[in-house]
């Protein structure tokens, strides 16, 4: 893309927007970089599309379940895209019963958040990153028309979670960058790895909802996931950011919007 194209400032209008009301003064966004940015930013009527990819149902309420709640509460639209539907997480059960099962719990979690699941039908375990997913992938998050994309950090532990998050940064390239495109982290240290976050959002007046829509993921073990990962996480997040409890970003940028720095 040009540097002083419309679809451009439009693209940059839209990055000074993003997560305003949300973040917590990130730093790339507090410092307008143009006259045009200089100005106020007006969310006015603007609803926003956005679209949270996660591996399996629970990922992106796990990861940004809080973040996600503050959006549909401004009247946002919100799409959890699930990538699979956990089919290979009970040796004791066949995967259709843990379809139907993990299925059932993601539309749980989604009404406590008021966001709409979608399902990619990849196969837990066993997500494929190739030509075809990829173009697939572009298809699926390109017809939600979505201004933000919030997506896995694609360094992680687990496999699935590594495609997940390929397989939208790769749409963000093929459709030409319209999109904003985050990451988040989920099991930092365990699954996420060096994830240095560029965002925080304040997630202290939702904690309770996100709770609810994380412990909706009975077959997970939500208890002991939540106090012993995302718990922890979510108040290391808040001492970071200067609040109770906070979800963590990385903000991936156009090329021509790394190469600023305050004053240069
Ligand atoms: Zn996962």
């Amino acid at each position: 893309m040009k540097k002083n194209n419309p679809a451009r400032r439009d693209f940059i209008k839209l990055s000074a927007m993003t997560l305003s009301g949300l973040a917590i003064a990130p730093v790339a966004l507090a410092t307008p970089k143009t006259a045009e940015l200089a100005k106020p930013v007006n969310m006015g009527d603007t609803k926003l599309n956005i679209i949270c990819v996660g591996a399996h149902p629970g990922d992106p309420e796990f990861g940004c379940g809080g973040t996600m709640a503050k959006y549909s509460d401004a009247g946002h639209k919100v799409t959890f895209l699930y990538l699979t539907r956990g089919e290979a997480s009970d040796p004791d059960k066949t995967y259709a019963e843990m379809a139907a099962l993990r299925t059932k719990e993601a539309e749980v979690a989604c009404k406590v958040l008021n966001t709409k699941p979608k399902f990619a039908g990849q196969i837990d375990g066993n997500t494929v990153l190739d030509k075809s997913k990829n173009e697939e992938m572009t298809k699926l998050i390109m017809e939600e028309k979505p201004d933000i994309v919030f997506t896995q950090w694609p360094l992680d532990a687990h496999p699935d979670h590594q495609v997940t998050g390929l397989l939208a940064l790769s749409a963000w390239i093929k459709s030409g960058r319209q999109f904003n495109l985050y990451f988040y982290e989920v099991n930092t240290g365990v699954e996420t790895l060096s994830f240095t976050p560029t965002d925080y959002v304040d997630i202290t007046s939702v904690l309770e909802r996100k709770k609810q829509a994380m412990f909706a993921h009975k077959t997970q073990n939500p208890i002991e996931t939540y106090n012993s990962y995302f718990k922890p996480l979510q108040e290391f997040r808040g001492l970071e950011a200067g609040v109770k409890a906070a979800e963590a970003f990385i903000h991936f940028k156009e090329k021509g919007d790394r190469a600023n720095i305050t004053g240069l």
